[in-house]
């Protein structure tokens, strides 16, 4: 009698803010920056692997892969999974702010055009 493999559901259940697709992993990295007044600012922040926007770059798209195959995790391919997310953490940067794209949210914001 073989048992049951075990299944993973994952946890995430929100969609992508780029294209509203769905989010299959999520990783919190330490995030900070100087203010203008010289003072850090430290914390944290998520990069999420989107089953379309990441599925191109040659980190996250073996795990967008491995889910288009697998759908879950099983107690047979948590290994390889587990490899996979290993890979994308030692090669994830918390994203930079662009300057140039909060000046145009803030100067539309004050022409109450957003
Ligand atoms: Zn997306």
């Amino acid at each position: 009698m073989t048992a049951e493999p075990t299944r993973h559901p994952l946890p995430i259940s929100r969609a992508c803010p780029r294209c509203a697709g769905d989010i299959l992993a999520a990783l919190r990295v330490p995030h900070g920056w100087r203010t203008e007044q010289g003072i850090e600012v430290s914390g944290t922040t998520e990069i999420l692997l989107c089953a379309r926007c990441d599925v191109d770059d040659p980190v996250t798209g073996p795990i967008a892969a491995f889910f288009a195959v697998h759908q879950v995790v099983t107690d047979q391919t948590v290994g390889v999974l587990s490899r996979l997310i290993r890979r994308w953490a030692e090669n994830a940067k918390a994203p930079r702010l662009d300057q140039a794209a909060l000046d145009a949210e803030v100067d539309a914001w004050y022409r109450d055009d957003l």
